[in-house]
């Protein structure tokens, strides 16, 4: 296909603004593409690789514009384009303002009397971006513009167009995954469901595409998880305990860790690093791209552990010396740091811990009920020794890298299982469907992370608890208390789950109120005033006030209140009605 055939129907598409029209366009487009499918399916969403490939062209605007302003003439400057960017404010306009083609040089093809020799083709841009996205070390800038130079110079101006958006990742013309879902299943009549589940497993647009058109469902049925091939991350909306407990009956539930998202591959028999060298392990971050490099502590952990192909899907906590968690800015930051690993790690390490199980051993779980991945996983990583039956007698708490796991239809349970996790430094809890398959890359309602705050409340502190461990100096859980007359009547207490920062803060404020001790409990005067996030209001024995705040959280001192600004007993009535 020429490149100009498809920036043509890309102009169209980008003018279209009904959505079925759309399809339409991309399923046309689809169905006139040859040997470059793929390609084209790619290059219609504006990726130049398959959305499990990290490899990026690596290529900053700036060398766009230069190559840009050379192929455009001697008279044109990349400052030129630059001004016009800041006039039209977007660089396809930008690159179609000029005229290419005649420039001499590197990569220039030309007839001599000014237009281009010969007609750029889909699979000559691909080829050539391939090309320039594996330029690197020394000179590899200039080779890249060069190359990219040899592009715009045989470029109409709608070619630049589509060919500047794409280069700068911009192609914007409202074609996103679902479009091209729906238009192959058109193009090629294959069922939608099936083409979803094709993508899903192969997170290749172009070669569910290719497959969709030759092989039929047939053959889109057959495409599997390949391990080193990373899918996308199921995601989790915000939802309640009530609302899961009425949807699933019994909920399975998890400590939310505070850290970063990881996909696990590992084969013993070694995979491809996409750099053409062998490994075991490769490791992958919530947005695809090999973090392998960054999180030696999981390479050496899957190495120990994994003695069969498997794909895992968790999360990486930093850890300190005890191996209480640390904020999750800490492995943030190893995340950005592409050299002096080893320097890092010294610094703080990292763990692993997995809660799902994508594939094991040559199968794919994704279409199993989570409660059957999650023993799936723990079979994965339980250290079975000698005896393979021995995995079996080890508890759950004992299985290095194995989240834990409830079902449970309690939620008196549930919100104990909540405030261990605070106090264990982590975030809280998820909340997920136990019968839910795994879909990969969809915000859907089987998987929910607790939202407390339907209300707040602004709570007087009049008690707390020193911590413990590393947390010996500060104070954790706090008694909360609304007014009632004169006097103050208790309504719950909030964990920690705050950072050592945090902590140190609120010590400092409430130390000097301290009116008594006893061993780690204080009482504190009333004097600070917290705003509190909850899900629900009970009646209960457990506090003076005669309610509980089901799942407290701090969200905050409210500085600008003092106790008689708190909240009352009467309100607190009222809510709860
Ligand atoms: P979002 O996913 O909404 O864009 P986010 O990445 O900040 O935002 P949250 O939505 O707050 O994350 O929560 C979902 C994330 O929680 C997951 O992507 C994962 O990184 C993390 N997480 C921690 N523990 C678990 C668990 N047990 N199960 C699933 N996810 C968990």
């Amino acid at each position: 296909m020429e490149f100009a055939t498809f920036a043509d129907r890309a102009g169209t598409i980008d003018a279209e603004p009904a959505d079925l029209e759309i399809v339409a366009h991309v399923r046309d487009l689809l169905a006139a593409a040859d040997d470059e499918i793929e390609v084209v399916a790619r290059f219609v969403q504006g990726r130049v690789f398959p959305a499990w490939d990290s490899t990026t062209l690596d290529i900053g605007p700036s060398a766009c514009y230069e190559a840009i302003a050379r192929a455009a003439g001697q008279n044109v400057s990349s400052d030129d384009v630059e001004d016009r960017l800041a006039d039209v404010g977007e660089i396809g306009d930008v690159a179609a303002s000029y005229e290419f083609g005649g420039q001499q040089g590197l990569g220039a093809f030309t007839d001599g009397d000014g237009g281009t020799g010969d007609d750029l083709t889909v699979r000559e841009v691909a080829d050539t971006l391939t090309e320039l996205a594996a330029a690197e070390g020394s000179g590899s800038h200039d080779r890249k513009v060069d190359l990219l130079f040899g592009l715009f110079n045989r470029a109409s101006s709608e070619e630049a167009r589509y060919l500047a958006r794409l280069v700068l990742s911009e192609m914007r013309i409202g074609v996103g995954e679902g479009t091209v879902r729906d238009a192959i299943a058109a193009a090629f009549e294959v069922p939608e469901d099936r083409v979803e589940r094709a993508l899903q497993v192969s997170n290749d647009y172009g070669r569910v595409a290719r497959i969709a058109r030759d092989e039929g469902v047939v053959g889109l049925d057959t495409m599997d998880l390949a391990v080193g091939r990373p899918v996308q991350a199921m995601l989790a909306q915000a939802g309640t305990v009530t609302d899961a407990l009425e949807e699933w009956g019994t909920a399975a539930v998890e400590w939310k860790y505070d850290g970063a998202r990881i996909q696990l591959h590992h084969d013993p028999a070694g995979m491809d690093d996409g750099d053409g060298s062998t490994v075991e392990t490769r490791v992958f971050s919530r947005n695809m791209e090999d973090v392998t490099d960054a999180l030696p502590e999981v390479v050496e952990f899957a190495a120990e552990t994994l003695e069969a192909p498997a794909i895992l899907d968790g999360e990486v906590v930093a850890v300190d010396d005890d191996g209480s968690p640390l904020p999750f800015q800490e492995v943030l930051k190893r995340f950005r740091r592409k050299h002096d690993v080893a320097k890092a790690r010294e610094n703080v390490s990292v763990r692993p811990v997995f809660f799902d199980c994508l594939h094991a051993d040559g199968e794919d779980l994704l279409a199993d009920p989570l409660t059957t991945r999650h023993d799936r996983l723990r079979s994965v990583l339980v250290d079975s020794g000698a005896d393979g039956d021995a995995g079996d007698a080890v508890a759950d708490e004992d299985i290095e890298g194995l989240s834990l796991l409830w079902t449970t239809d309690d939620p008196d349970e549930i919100e104990s299982i909540d405030a261990d996790a605070l106090e264990a430094g982590h975030e809280g809890i998820m909340l997920k469907d136990p019968e839910s398959t795994y879909s990969p890359g969809r915000r859907g309602k089987h998987w929910r992370k607790r939202k407390p705050d339907v209300e707040t409340i602004d709570c007087v502190v009049t008690g707390a608890e020193w911590g413990e461990g590393r947390r010996a100096t500060f104070l954790g859980t706090f008694e909360l208390a609304v007014r009632a007359g004169d006097e103050f009547e208790t309504v719950g207490k909030v964990a920690t789950g705050i950072t050592d920062e945090k902590l140190e803060e609120l010590t400092d404020l409430l130390e000097p109120h301290i009116v008594a001790e006893a061993g780690q409990e204080v009482d504190l005067e009333p004097a600070v005033v917290f705003e509190v996030g909850y899900e629900e209001i009970q009646s209960s024995p457990t506090y003076s006030s005669g309610y509980a705040l089901r799942f407290p959280r701090f969200l905050g001192v409210r500085y600008d209140k003092d106790p008689e600004g708190a909240d009352s007993l009467e309100r607190l009535q009222r809510l709860q009605a």
